[in-house]
């Protein structure tokens, strides 16, 4: 069995059930997990990791993201409309998508998460254009599997396009018994429910302007039949609110607490517009939020109440969101615009490094229903961020060095990251999988989606 010893950690945050923090002390790992804190361990065996400069963390976990969007950002015709423009000018683009884009897409995006110090990533890719015949489960499964992260993605689908009264244009939707008999194909091939596990998948109808009632309460029974998750967009925009209210004659929360989509094995992206009763039943319910807050910025979608769902016990997890509204996999600039965003409304003490962490690995975790990661702790996956702070970005910061890589910082780029006792970013570069090809096979990608769909 491999070891790995990090040794005489200058900072190490544990998120452990005390939030303990140490200076000097050794992690040992063992294969996949962490077996051992303490100071002065002896691992004669162990690859060695010197960390006296080094800033030591969970390995984050983002816990919402469309990858396939990476092809797509920054596209100036997308660069400022709100969600629902930004969504019809985009899916004329996305019509385009193939088990390349696929592929590439999910290197791009997951590199870019390990990059940032993520470890674990879920992703909700929705898209099944007509004219694709290759599993995307698969092609994700494969590429998360190369490049090193633990994957949890979800199956997502929509099934009501334009001629339905739905966003989307048709030949980009699925009809809904393909949905669920490949959503349930899917789980039957990559869900493992054991601890540890690298490979899991959850189901994710796509948003209430883009699929039927009938296909949420059916997913719902799917995904309880077999244990997995349920995933879903809700609250995001006004925009969305005052759709159900003239489709369905409710607010979204309440349709979704009709459609028995309310639990502790559910959660929501975004969850902007919620009002004080429905963020109580949130909680009562058990029901999870994922923050997105970069997205919400980019498309101007408003201010998710994070701080007053933390008051009352919501379980909230962090995500960059997907690429097209980011537009980046960043996840430490994620922990940084969650930090600032809500003290523009609520003050600065509205909310600190510590609970932006915690969103980004406990939480996110939690939403995931995932007791194994998240924390260093012994007997937990060895999944562990480790960024350099000797260095002119954090000079002048380090009488608190946890809070420096959130507040301050130039180059959000982790010396090195471990998962599952794998170490898949060192010294800021992926060791599993050449940058070189993601970059230049995804940019003739993404030209070539643009070429065919008449954007220049
Ligand atoms: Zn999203």
């Amino acid at each position: 069995m491999s070891q790995i010893l990090l040794k005489d950690i200058f900072h190490l945050v544990t998120m452990n059930d005390n939030r303990n923090r140490f200076n000097g002390m050794d992690v040992l790992i063992d294969d996949n997990k962490i077996v051992k804190i303490a100071r002065n361990i002896e691992a004669p065996d162990a690859r060695l990791v010197e960390c006296s400069t080094k800033l030591v963390l969970p390995g984050f976990v983002n816990s919402h993201h469309h990858l396939f969007q990476t092809m797509t950002r920054n596209v100036p015709g997308a660069q400022n409309e709100p969600l629902f423009q930004w969504l019809t000018h985009l899916y004329e683009i996305w019509k385009y998508l193939d088990e390349d884009v696929v592929r590439y897409s999910t290197l791009l995006g997951c590199g870019e998460l390990l990059k940032t110090g993520c470890a674990t990533t879920t992703d909700h890719h929705y898209l099944y254009p007509r004219s694709m015949n290759g599993s995307i489960p698969d092609i994700q499964m494969a590429a998360a599997s190369e490049i090193g992260i633990r994957f949890a993605p979800t199956r997502g689908s929509m099934s009501r396009g334009k001629s339905q009264g739905g966003l989307p244009p048709d030949v980009i939707c699925q009809n809904e018994d393909d949905i669920l008999i490949q959503s349930e194909e899917a789980i039957q091939r990559y869900h493992d429910p054991s601890p540890f596990a690298m490979q899991q998948i959850h189901l994710a109808p796509c948003a209430p302007f883009n699929i039927t009632l009938e296909l949420m309460e059916q997913t719902a029974t799917l995904a309880r039949k077999y244990g997995v998750r349920l995933h879903t967009h809700l609250a995001e925009t006004l925009d969305e609110n005052e759709y159900c209210q003239k489709v369905y004659g409710t607010r979204p929360l309440a349709l979704m607490e009709s459609l028995d989509w309310l639990g502790a094995d559910v959660w929501f992206a975004h969850g902007i517009h919620f009002t004080n009763d429905e963020l109580k039943l949130l909680a009562k319910t058990k029901t999870g939020i994922s923050h997105c807050p970069t997205s919400n910025m980019r498309l101007g979608s408003g201010f998710a109440r994070v701080p007053d769902m933390r008051k009352l016990g919501v379980t909230v997890g962090l995500a960059v969101d997907g690429s097209a509204s980011n537009d980046s996999s960043d996840m430490v600039g994620e922990l940084r615009n969650a930090l600032l965003l809500h003290r523009v409304k609520n003050g600065a003490s509205a909310i600190t490094a510590t609970d932006v962490l915690e969103m980004a690995t406990l939480g996110s975790a939690t939403l995931l229903g995932r007791s194994d990661i998240g924390s260093i702790v012994v007997g937990k996956a060895a999944d562990i961020a480790i960024f350099e702070l000797d260095k002119l970005e954090y000079t002048g910061a380090l009488s608190d060095p946890m809070a420096a890589l959130i507040f301050c910082g130039i180059n959000h780029t982790a010396y090195m990251t471990i998962v599952n006792g794998r170490i898949v970013v060192e010294n800021g570069q992926l060791t599993e999988f050449d940058e070189r090809e993601i970059i230049d096979k995804g940019n003739a990608l993404s030209m070539r989606m643009l070429e065919k769909a008449g954007v220049r």
